[in-house]
C-alpha cells in the first residue's frame, strides 16, 4: 500500500468519526488556522522569499491578509451558512417543511499551485473545514520551501488526522489521484487539469478547476491614461507577472499606444526604481524552466521597455512589447511572466471581436470613463470575472464568486461560495402523513380534471419570505376551500380526516 493510499484511508477514517459535523469543531479548527497564519508569519515570509523573492511587506499583502479575512468571515458566518435554508413552496407543499440543508461532502483533495502558494492552497482549505469536510492538502512541489513550511507547521495547529499535508511531485500527486475523494479542488494549468479530471472521472468525483489563460486588458481612448496605466503596471508586474489574473496583454487604439507605453514605463520606474533587479519589491521567476519559457516568448516581438534579464538570478525586467501581432509567439499561451504585449485595435467593437475569437479568459479588464461602453463590453463578452478601471481587485471581494469559465476553469470560490462549492446542498422535503385527499390528483386513474388541478397546484409558487402573516392565513383559507371544492367535485365520499 502506498504512502498516499494509507494517508487517504486514515483521513477517511477520521471523517467517519463524524467530528467535523459539529460547528464548534469547525470553528476551533478555523481559529487554529488563523493562529497559525498570525504566529508563523516569519516562517511563511522566509519560505516565500526563497521561492519567489517575495518581499517582507508583500507577503502579508498578497498572501496572508486575504486568508485572515476569509477565516474571520467563515467563523462569523458559519452558523448562518450551515443552517437549513427555507425555500419557496408551491401550493402542494404549503404545509410542509421545504428547505436546503448544506452537508459535508466527505474527503476533499486540495492541490495547490506555486505562484501564491499560501493563498491558493489554504483558501480552499478554509472552505473545506467550514463545510465540515476532511481534506488532504497537496502544496505545489515547485514552491518547495513553502511546501516544507506547510508540511512542518500546519499539523502543529490543525487536527492532523483530518487535514494532513502531503508533499511531493508529479508521482505523488498521481498516486493521490488514484484514491477516491469526494471532491478535488485543483489550482494550476489547463493541461494538468485534464489529467485531474480524467482521474476524478474514474470515481465520479466532482472537481473545481481554478485555471488561468490570457486575460485581456482593453484601454479606451476616453480614459484617464495616467491612472489606468498605474493600475495596470501594478496588476501586471506584481509577483513578477506570475498571477493567474494578471492582465496578459493590452488592446488599445493606435493613437494612444505611445502614451500607454510611456506611462507604464514611468510607473515601472516609480514602483521598482531604475534597476528593478535591486528592488526588494520586485520578484523573481520561480525557476529556470519557467525563465526559459518566458524568455522564448519574446521571439519576434519588439521590446519597447525593459527586456533585461539574468538567468542566474531568474530575473526578467518588467517588459513592454509594442505593435504586437495577434499571431506573435507571446500571444499563443498565457504569459505568466513580466512581459506586457500591446496590440492595437481600431475600435471597441474590434476589441470585443478579438476577445470573443479566443478562449474565455479568467479575467477581463476594461479601462474607460464611459460607463455605457463598460456595460456593453461586459454584455458582449464572457470571462471568469470582469473589472472595470482596475486590476486584480475582484479577487479580494469575498462576496464575489471567483473562478473561470470554459478554458479558464470550472466552479467558484471565496467566502460563502467556497462553503457552498464544498458542501452538498441537500434538498429536504418533510411531509405529514395527513391530507391524503390532496394527493388524489396524482394517483391513477389519471383524468383531464385531475391534470387541471395538478397544474394549478404545482404551478402556484408561494414565497413565504414576502408574505405577511395575515396574507398567509388568507392563502391557506383559499387553499382549503379549493381542496374542498376538488373533493366535492371529484369524489363526494372523502372523509374529512385530511383536514386534521
Ligand atoms: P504547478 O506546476 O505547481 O502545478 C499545480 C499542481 O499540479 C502541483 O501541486 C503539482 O504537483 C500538480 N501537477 C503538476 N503536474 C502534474 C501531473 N502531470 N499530474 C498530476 N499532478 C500534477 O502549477 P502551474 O500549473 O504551473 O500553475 C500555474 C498555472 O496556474 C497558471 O496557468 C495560472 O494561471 C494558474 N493559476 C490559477 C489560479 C486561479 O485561481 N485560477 C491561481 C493560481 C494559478
Amino acid at each position: 500500500m502506498s504512502r498516499e493510499q494509507k494517508a487517504v484511508e486514515h483521513v477517511r477514517k477520521a471523517f467517519l468519526t463524524g467530528r467535523t459535523k459539529s460547528l464548534e469543531y469547525r470553528i476551533t479548527q478555523l481559529k487554529n488556522l488563523l493562529r497559525f497564519v498570525k504566529e508563523r508569519q516569519k516562517a511563511i515570509a522566509e519560505g516565500l522569499k526563497k521561492d519567489l523573492s517575495k518581499s517582507e511587506y508583500g507577503t502579508p499583502l498578497y498572501e496572508t491578509i486575504g486568508l485572515e479575512s476569509e477565516i474571520n468571515l467563515a467563523v462569523s458566518k458559519l452558523k448562518e451558512w450551515a443552517a437549513p435554508r427555507p425555500v419557496t413552496k408551491n401550493l402542494l407543499t404549503i404545509s410542509d417543511q421545504v428547505y436546503i440543508k448544506p452537508e459535508p461532502l466527505g474527503v476533499v483533495l486540495v492541490i495547490g499551485a506555486w505562484n501564491y502558494p499560501w493563498a491558493v492552497t489554504i483558501q480552499p482549505l478554509i472552505g473545506a473545514i467550514a463545510a465540515g469536510n476532511a481534506a488532504v492538502v497537496k502544496p505545489s512541489e515547485v514552491s518547495a520551501h513553502t511546501a516544507k513550511v506547510m508540511e512542518d507547521l500546519l499539523p502543529l495547529y490543525l487536527d492532523k488526522e483530518m487535514y494532513p499535508v502531503i508533499t511531493g511531485g508529479v508521482t505523488e500527486t498521481q498516486e493521490l489521484l488514484k484514491q477516491r475523494f469526494d471532491h478535488i479542488f485543483y489550482t494550476g494549468n489547463g493541461t494538468v487539469a485534464k489529467i485531474i479530471m480524467e482521474a476524478a472521472a474514474k470515481h465520479l468525483t466532482p472537481v473545481t478547476l481554478e485555471l488561468g489563460g490570457k486575460s485581456p486588458c482593453y484601454i479606451d481612448k476616453n480614459c484617464d491614461l495616467a491612472v489606468a496605466c498605474r493600475r495596470i503596471t501594478w496588476g501586471k508586474y506584481s509577483n513578477c507577472g506570475q498571477t493567474c489574473i494578471a492582465p496578459d496583454y493590452i488592446l488599445c487604439d493606435p493613437s494612444i499606444q505611445d502614451r500607454v507605453i510611456e506611462e507604464i514605463k514611468k510607473n515601472i520606474k516609480d514602483f521598482y526604481t531604475e534597476n528593478p533587479q535591486k528592488c526588494l519589491d520586485y520578484g523573481r521567476i520561480i525557476n529556470q524552466r519557467h525563465f526559459k519559457r518566458v524568455m522564448a516568448m519574446l521571439e519576434g516581438s519588439t521590446i519597447a521597455v525593459g527586456g533585461e534579464n539574468d538567468v542566474s538570478d531568474c530575473y526578467i525586467a518588467p517588459t513592454v512589447l509594442r505593435d504586437v501581432k495577434p499571431d506573435a509567439k507571446v500571444m499563443q499561451d498565457e504569459i505568466f511572466g513580466p512581459l506586457l504585449p500591446v496590440l492595437t485595435v481600431g475600435s471597441a467593437d474590434e476589441a470585443i471581436k478579438f476577445i470573443n475569437e479566443r478562449e474565455k479568459p479568467l479575467a477581463l479588464y476594461i479601462f474607460s470613463s464611459d460607463n455605457k461602453l463598460i456595460k456593453r463590453m461586459i454584455a458582449e463578452t464572457s470571462s471568469g470575472g470582469v473589472v472595470a478601471n482596475d486590476c486584480l481587485m475582484h479577487f479580494s471581494v469575498s462576496s464575489l464568486p471567483f473562478g473561470g469559465v470554459g478554458n479558464s476553469g470550472m466552479g467558484r470560490y471565496h467566502g460563502k461560495f467556497t462553503f457552498d462549492q464544498l458542501s452538498h446542498l441537500r434538498g429536504c422535503l418533510i411531509k405529514q402523513l395527513k391530507m391524503e385527499a390532496v394527493n388524489k390528483m396524482r394517483y391513477p386513474p389519471h383524468t383531464a380534471d385531475k391534470l387541471g388541478w395538478a397544474r394549478f397546484f404545482i404551478l402556484k409558487q408561494v414565497d413565504f419570505g414576502s408574505l405577511g402573516r395575515m396574507a398567509l392565513l388568507a392563502l391557506l383559507a383559499v387553499f382549503f376551500a379549493v381542496i374542498l371544492q376538488v373533493i366535492d367535485h371529484q369524489t363526494h365520499h372523502y372523509s374529512a380526516d385530511f383536514l386534521v
